[in-house]
């Protein structure tokens, strides 16, 4: 067992470092700075937004976007490239090509007809389009199954009614992608299909919910007679489930790994310079234990991730091994948070510009957003259910 880069990888990683020191705009690496597996705490303002689409359509003419899909479709790089393109990314806190590229392209890849292959992918991989996710409902989170939202079949057409919950970025994205019931009466799987939805269509509302950081990141979404194309439902009607399952591994293996590298690297900074009330943290041993464990969480979570990877060139489908990281990752962000909390004593309450606000107020944020990750994408609870059953072959109850 070697644990090294290939040549090829090498110089890759050394592209993608030199590409970001490029093209990053000055201090954004710091303005951007983010609790590593947390979902946002600050707000997306039209700005930030505005240089990010910039980015991602650099990302994209370089082919980064869609960076594993195969050549045909504009990939040409290896799964193990895909990880050190997302942990350098991540690193330098730059969001990652979004959902598009790497939940829709890839069910679009395995499960759509040609004609919206031919019509979407080309735009996925130049970061034209993204997608925000609508899946959620009022009584269906975890039971996602349970959802009730409807399609009826019209014609050439298919009509969404209902509402939809926690939509991430359906403020700012353009196109839904929407899981609908199309059959009432078969089993609660089997009813399920997939949608692509624009969200300029007649009969869609918005409306703003503020998450822990006083950020406005999720919405509810309602669909009222909204007229859906045929020729945007992805896959085969009432197959959707199936997909969707697909899709959520995709998901859960978009992790952000770098970014716990780096915020733990300023922490590391911290600690080392500072000594608040004359007695520094450095001689500190509960100190010195706590900053320890968290960097072997770190490297334990590195070695799940790189795994994933190596999996996945080997053509081996990472089902089990995505809830593992998943749980690793957003768990490790809530025991960083609680360890920098604990560290920082009272300064660690002061938020972003107060005088003394230690690392410019990054971990009090931190310590609410690092919840939201355990939630996103499936609990912990429902990860740990996944590894039992998939990964331990427990019964199902
Ligand atoms: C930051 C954030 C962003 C999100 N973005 C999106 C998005 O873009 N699109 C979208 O569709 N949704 C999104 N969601 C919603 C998310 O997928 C759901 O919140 C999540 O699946 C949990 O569902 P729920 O909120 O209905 O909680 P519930 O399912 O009601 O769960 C409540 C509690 O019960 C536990 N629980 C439930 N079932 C079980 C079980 N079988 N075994 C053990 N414990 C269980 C859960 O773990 C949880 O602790 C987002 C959520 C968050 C926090």
């Amino acid at each position: 067992m070697r644990f090294q880069f290939t040549e090829q990888e090498e110089s890759f990683q050394k592209e993608v470092e030199d590409f970001l020191r490029k093209e990053l705009p000055p201090g954004w690496a710091e303005e951007s700075l983010q609790w590593p597996g947390g979902y946002g705490s600050h707000e997306v303002d039209e700005e930030h937004w505005r240089i990010n689409q910039q980015l991602q359509r650099k990302i994209a003419a370089r082919g980064w976007a869609s960076i594993s899909w195969p050549k045909e479709y504009g990939g040409e790089y290896s799964p193990i490239e895909h990880a050190i393109f997302d942990e350098r990314t991540s690193y330098y806190r730059i969001p990652p090509p979004g959902f598009g590229a790497t939940v829709a392209g890839p069910t679009i890849l395995l499960f759509g007809s040609e004609e919206m292959k031919q019509e979407w992918l080309p735009r996925i991989a130049r970061a034209e389009v993204e997608f925000w996710f609508a899946y959620s409902e009022p009584n269906a989170g975890s039971d996602l199954a349970a959802l009730q939202t409807r399609a009826v079949e019209e014609g050439d057409e298919f009509v969404i009614n209902g509402q939809k919950i926690w939509g991430s970025g359906a403020h700012l994205i353009d196109y839904a992608w929407v899981a609908v019931r199309t059959d009432p009466d078969a089993p609660r799987h089997r009813g399920i299909s997939l949608f692509i939805v624009d969200m300029k269509t007649p009969g869609i509302t918005i409306r703003p919910l503020t998450n822990i950081c006083g950020v406005h990141s999720f919405n509810e979404v309602f669909f009222d007679n909204v007229r859906v194309p045929r020729k945007y439902l992805i896959g085969e009607k009432n197959q959707g489930w199936y997909y969707l399952v697909a899709a959520l591994d995709f998901e859960r293996l978009m992790v952000g790994i770098g970014g716990f590298k780096r915020v733990f690297e300023l922490f590391v900074d911290y600690v080392k310079e500072t000594s608040p009330d004359g007695e520094a943290l450095r001689n500190n041993q509960q100190v010195r234990h706590r900053v320890a464990e968290i960097a072997v969480q770190i490297e334990v979570a590195y070695m799940f991730y790189w795994q994933t990877a190596w999996m996945l060139s080997k053509g081996l489908h990472p089902n089990m091994e995505a809830s593992v990281l998943k749980l690793w990752i957003t768990e490790l962000s809530r025991h960083f948070a609680d360890a920098a909390m604990q560290i920082l004593g009272p300064y660690g309450q002061l938020e972003t510009g107060a005088k003394l606000a230690p690392l410019n107020g990054l971990v009090p944020r931190g310590y609410l957003d690092c919840i939201s990750a355990t939630i996103g994408a499936g609990t912990s609870e429902i990860q740990r259910n996944i590894i039992a059953i998939r990964g331990l072959d427990l019964p199902r109850k």
